[in-house]
């Protein structure tokens, strides 16, 4: 009976047997970062995947994050709990519109954001993360004509701290575009020593009102440092479980989406993975992530670019 196994002990036994490493962002459940090798952001994920000496890599995230390790590490076996952990804005970049999109401006330079699959990153000059798309970005000679996506959220806050013009992709994450504004003004009423931090995929009239912009790693790192002791937190609500471990006499408070009858501020994708799953596609050695080896070639340049610059 699968009720009855010890997952923690069984996945710690696995992992040695077995020569695997467990990477996992911030976005999993409690019980998932507490396991891993490796919690992190996009950017965090992909530098360990690209270093390990581990013959397995479980990557607990989505699907795009299971492909950017294998781009990087082809000779491993990567892994991811559940196959069906997609992303709502990797999905609103289908590769073949993308591609119409490029070749219809042509003399542009491509940028995508690292949530996109494979064959979006093989149209792709370089990557980013939104820990470093505005360095990224500024390393371009400021008369170079670029198209950025998938996110327009962040784009456009992009456009707005670098003084580009960037043509933009009309895509979105679901988790980030529902945060309720007027939600979070009134929650700051109740708390109002609270800073309001959020990250750059959030729509423009919540990044307008907050106090601190940034990606996932740069909200946690604020929060460690900052002398505020409460913390609107405007992002996938999964990263408060790190939050907490860090500065655990702080308060932290999940931005409230505007649907009150929904748990809208996780992301349905992330919480897929679970520990049970994880277990198994230990067990088993799957399900496996595959790319097409066209693809990889193509895709794992302009991932080795971002690396380079970041
Ligand atoms: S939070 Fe949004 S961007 Fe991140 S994995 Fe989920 S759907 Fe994709």
């Amino acid at each position: 009976m699968i009720s009855t196994i010890d997952f923690v002990a069984e996945i710690n036994r696995m992992r040695k047997e077995k020569n695997a490493v467990i990477l996992a962002h911030y976005y999993q459940t409690g019980d998932i970062q507490d396991i891993a090798d490796c919690v992190g952001d996009s950017l965090a994920l992909a530098q360990w995947a690209a270093k390990t000496t581990a013959d397995i890599i479980v990557l607990c995230g989505v699907h795009f994050m299971g492909e950017t390790a294998k781009i990087l590490s082809p000779e491993k076996k990567v892994l991811v709990p559940d196959l069906a952990a997609g992303c709502s804005l990797a999905d609103s970049c289908p590769a073949d519109e993308f591609e119409k999109f490029v070749k219809t401006h042509p003399g542009y330079q491509v940028i995508s954001y690292v949530n996109t699959t494979a064959a979006v990153k093989a149209l792709t000059d370089v990557v980013v993360t939104s820990t470093n798309a505005r360095k990224i970005v500024d390393s371009f000679p400021k008369d170079a004509k670029l198209i950025f996506g998938p996110d327009r959220n962040l784009g456009n806050y992009i456009n707005s701290i670098t003084g580009r013009n960037m043509l933009l992709w009309d895509g979105a994450c679901h988790v980030h575009e529902q945060f309720s504004l007027e939600k979070i003004i009134e929650l700051k009423k109740e708390y109002p020593e609270a800073e309001v931090i959020a990250h750059p995929e959030c729509k423009q009239p919540i990044l307008m009102i907050a106090d601190f912009i940034g990606s996932t790693a740069a909200l946690l790192k604020h929060t460690r440092e900052s002398p505020k002791t409460q913390f609107i937190v405007t992002t996938e609500s999964g990263v408060i479980h790190e939050m907490r471990k860090c500065s655990p006499q702080k308060i932290f408070i999940p931005a409230p989406p505007n649907d009150s009858t929904c748990a809208c501020n996780e992301c349905n994708f992330m919480r897929l993975n679970t520990m049970e799953k994880l277990y198994l596609c230990l067990r088993d050695e799957k399900p496996e992530i595959w790319v097409d080896p066209d693809i990889r070639e193509r895709a794992v340049k302009p991932i080795h670019r971002m690396l380079e610059l970041s």
